[in-house]
């Protein structure tokens, strides 16, 4: 299977997580993406028939009233009698959407409403607490854009959330077209439709979409079918039972179709269906004419798959949607040093410090860490961060002191971050230069509130097994890089290095 295939039959974009289609890659409608007047889209793609609508819009209706999951935004949704209630519930739930999957989001819903159940609550709130509650969720800028919108609809619009999907999007940062429609249908019943990454892989199948979903032309002609087949009388529900649906039974690997609501209006388990017709009978020797499963008959059709990438029996509904082959993350190292030291009750506990207030994981807390250039050798890397911490703290801080703990990776959405990372027990108290860096000491329990990143719980995860080796010799792991032993600087397995020992430069052999 081609990458396209495997990209496309994984389901491309990610919802479960993912709901959002960027806003910006949509041309205006009517316009092709070079400008020039879009030409309507060929039959089999659209739904063109009043009678078929209807019918979806009831099938999948009676069907979401029957097997839709009980979610606490939803009951909120369902009983708040206030709007900006409502609409602020749905609000949070559908940016916490965007991040992970619903049986995660829960949790972390639940936590957000109760500490922050109104938006004048959260305008309160600092940006320390709100990171605290999204630590783990990751894409922390989402938070942090909530918080700073729940201020501006407090302190510019009087509290009250704007009233329409065109004015959501247009005075809340962070909101986009999709959030928008959200909010809008399910708080306020308009008819609007939303499009997400469950809703691009429905309609694609439904219609047989297989250009590459993230084009702007299909993502155009995608807003304009879900607009189209949206209920006019319960729009909220219609938006959820759609991505309900693709999260539940057209999921992109192995779609039950044979349960789906509306596969009587699916064109590709229409061809899936005609081509087992026809296998089973050729089996049985009868004579057949070959099913009809080529494209939409329209030459150069923008929407059907491309020529290079046919129809595959194989990969039946999941054919669609297709996506461009994604782009490679970017590879990225970082040194980082678990600073520690011995706590009141002989419990360790760890110097964390703040990052900049934008930027990757901004104002998060973290071990004092250090970008690398990708070729470093170990020993210039260890170097490299001695310097840094030198620097840093002002002291002589040596490489050899510094112990290898491992490698920990850790995969953000665009970035393959490979954290090297080294631990520095001390016994002596650290004051930093507040002014430079905010830092401060943590016990274990204090590092787990505090808002830090998932990588960083790695990290430190690596630190206590290192830890736990060490307090049982027999069983430890073979370490391939261990620091060797180097005078008054030796780090013994097991032993606190005394911030002095650490300090003064190796001893000359
Ligand atoms: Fe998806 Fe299958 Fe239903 Fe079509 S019939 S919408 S492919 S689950």
């Amino acid at each position: 299977m081609s990458q396209l295939r495997a990209a496309a039959a994984a389901g491309g974009l990610r919802r479960s997580g993912s709901r959002a289609v960027p806003a910006a890659r949509r041309s205006k409608k009517g316009a092709s993406p070079r400008g020039g007047t879009q030409a309507p889209p060929p039959t089999p793609h659209v739904f063109s028939d009043p009678a078929e609508i209807g019918a979806l819009r009831r099938n999948l209706l009676a069907w979401y009233d029957r097997c839709k999951r009980d979610l606490p935004w939803r009951t909120l949704a369902a009983t708040e009698p206030d709007a900006d209630r409502r609409a602020y519930a749905v609000w949070v739930s559908e940016i916490m959407l965007q991040q992970t999957q619903v049986a995660t989001v829960i949790d972390y819903y639940n936590r957000w409403m109760q500490k922050w159940p109104t938006l004048q609550a959260l305008a309160q709130a600092s940006l320390e607490e709100v990171n605290e509650l999204w630590a783990g969720l990751g894409y922390y800028s989402r938070g942090k854009r909530l918080q700073e919108a729940a201020k501006k609809v407090v302190s510019e619009l009087a509290g009250r959330m704007p009233r329409t999907a065109e004015d959501l999007q247009k005075l809340l940062p962070g909101v986009g077209r999709y959030t928008a429609g959200a909010i809008a249908s399910i708080s306020y019943g308009q008819a609007t439709g939303v499009v997400d990454g469950n809703v691009i892989r429905v309609l694609c199948r439904l219609r047989c979409i297989g250009a590459d979903s993230s084009s702007p032309a299909v993502i155009d002609q995608l807003w304009d079918m879900a607009n189209a087949l949206v209920d006019r009388s319960r729009p909220g529900d219609f938006n959820q039972a759609l991505m309900e649906l693709g999260a539940t039974v057209c999921v992109p690997k192995a779609p039950l179709c044979r349960e789906c609501p509306v596969k009587q209006h699916c064109r590709a388990w229409r061809r899936v269906e005609k081509e087992l017709a026809f296998a089973s009978q050729k089996l049985f020797g009868k004579p057949t004419a070959v099913p009809d499963v080529e494209d939409c008959g329209v030459g150069g059709c923008p929407l059907c798959p491309p020529a290079m990438e046919p129809w595959d029996s194989s990969l039946g509904v999941t054919n669609f949607p297709r996506k461009a082959a994604k782009k490679q993350p970017r590879v990225a190292r970082t040194a980082t040093c678990v600073l520690e030291r011995r706590g009141c009750h002989g419990a360790p506990e760890y110097l964390i410090v703040q990052r900049p207030s934008s930027g990757l994981l901004a104002g998060l807390w973290e071990f004092p860490s250090l970008p690398l250039d990708q070729d470093l050798q170990e020993e210039k890397q260890r170097e490299a961060l001695a310097d840094h911490l030198r620097a840093w703290t002002g002291w002589p801080v040596v490489a050899g002191g510094l112990r290898f703990v491992g490698e920990v990776v850790h995969i953000f959405s665009h970035i393959h971050q490979t954290y090297v990372v080294y631990s520095l027990p001390l016994d002596g108290d650290v004051t930093l230069d507040p002014a430079l860096t905010p830092s401060r000491w943590v016990t274990e329990e204090e590092f787990h509130a505090s808002a830090v990143s998932t990588a960083m719980k790695k990290v430190l995860k690596a630190r206590e097994k290192q830890r736990g080796e060490e307090s049982s010799p027999g069983k430890g792991s073979k370490r391939k890089r261990a620091t060797k032993p180097q005078g008054a600087n030796s780090t013994r397995p097991g032993t606190q290095l005394s911030l002095r020992a650490f300090l003064r430069p190796p001893t000359s052999p």
